[in-house]
């Protein structure tokens, strides 16, 4: 089953309930939380997440692709599961089949879908959704009319379920993001009143939105990071969130260096003084980013260790001179909690130049998933 003999990612599902009852618990009783789970739940797993998360009451769940949903259904969850993004028209009757909810954001894939359900019988789920000043999909609506919107949701073999947006600086603009839902709700508004129907949900919320601004919430957020316990802004975000990921390696090598002798690919570190090196069988094939080369620090002991020189494909070296009594098989924690120290994913994306969310998505399937 799962191997700790080399590197491995441990998944608290326990933290991942706590981030869960912390987002309930801001929003009112008639909001729905909707849990993406995109990209296998951020690198968390998507089945053992989507598991937790209907034992745990969820309402829906987001992924990006057909695929993604397939393998939610494959694998027995049966929440209602909203793709983000482009399908194949040619899929509506698949998609229909498993109980899978697409957004619209155009007007011409609508029609293919609808034309592609004519004769089979079946209906396909759908959730509109609109751009209100993200720039990315969606129907325009900043002021004006969604008619494009309109004529999709007229179609007929299209029943629509939801209506949505997605936020561009909802963890730093209250103004622009406050812009965007005033927009969203005139556009949805106008809609209904077109449509004589109403939208049973209405979302825009991403995490942003969900710890920041209770009136964007409507009736469904939609926090993807913030499940997964980390803020979407770490300098001006801070709530009570629990990462759920702890990224842990073990020492497959140490070794002693004299002083001057050069250490991994490009020669890039040279040892300053007699120094124990280690070998950790961790590289950015596992996910551990190249450009932090020579620049992150680990947890070893409950200590912090220093990375030195290039990463490789499948390993790297910490200097590990300051470390009394270390063997092989010494656990190192690359992010995540050793003991009662911490060193947060966000540390190493400040010094790679992004974001959380890319580092944990970059955990690559070779490392085994261990469930806590
Ligand atoms: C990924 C995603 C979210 C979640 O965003 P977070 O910043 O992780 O909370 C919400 N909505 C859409 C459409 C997304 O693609």
């Amino acid at each position: 089953m799962y191997t700790t003999d080399r590197t491995w990612a441990e998944i608290h599902l326990d933290r991942i309930a706590h981030n869960y009852s912390l987002l309930r618990s801001l929003t009112p009783d008639n909001c729905h939380i909707l849990a993406p789970v995109k990209a296998d739940a951020y690198g968390h797993g998507a089945v053992p997440v989507s598991r937790l998360l209907a034992d745990l009451g969820c309402d829906y769940l987001a992924v990006t692709c057909l695929s993604e949903a397939l393998a939610l259904r494959d694998n027995g969850i049966s929440l209602p599961l909203l793709v983000f993004s482009y399908t194949n028209p040619g899929d509506a009757a698949l998609m229909a089949d498993r109980g899978i909810t697409q957004a619209v954001f155009s007007l011409e894939t609508a029609q293919a879908m609808s034309h592609a359900l004519a004769g089979t019988g079946r209906t396909l789920s759908v959730h509109i959704k609109l751009d209100t000043g993200m720039g990315r999909l969606g129907f325009a609506a900043r002021g004006q009319e969604p008619t494009d919107a309109l004529a999709a949701m007229h179609l007929p073999h299209l029943d629509v379920q939801g209506i949505f947006t997605h936020f561009s600086v909802a963890d730093e603009d209250d103004a622009y993001t406050l812009e965007q839902t005033a927009y969203f709700t005139r556009a949805a508004d106008w809609l209904e009143g077109q449509w004589g129907q109403t939208f049973p949900l209405r979302h825009a919320a991403n995490s942003g939105g969900a710890l920041r601004l209770p009136a964007t919430y409507l009736n469904m957020i939609r926090p993807g990071i913030a499940l997964y316990g980390l803020s979407p802004n770490p300098p001006l975000i801070r709530a009570d969130l629990r990462p759920a990921m702890d990224l842990k390696t073990r020492i497959i090598q140490v070794r002693q260096f004299g002083k001057g002798e050069s250490i991994s690919y490009g020669r890039t570190y040279e040892t300053v003084a007699d120094q124990m090196i280690a070998v950790i069988p961790a590289g950015y094939a596992d996910g551990l980013h190249r450009t932090l080369s020579g620049k992150m620090e680990m947890l070893l002991h409950g200590q912090r260790v220093r990375q030195v020189g290039r990463i490789c494909m499948d390993a790297c070296m910490l200097d590990v001179s300051a470390i009394e009594k270390l063997s092989v098989g010494d656990p190192v924690t690359i992010f995540g909690q050793d003991g009662g120290k911490t060193l947060s994913v966000d540390e190493h994306a400040a010094l790679a130049g992004t974001i959380s969310y890319e580092l944990l998505c970059a955990v690559s399937p070779r490392v085994p998933r261990l469930y806590l």
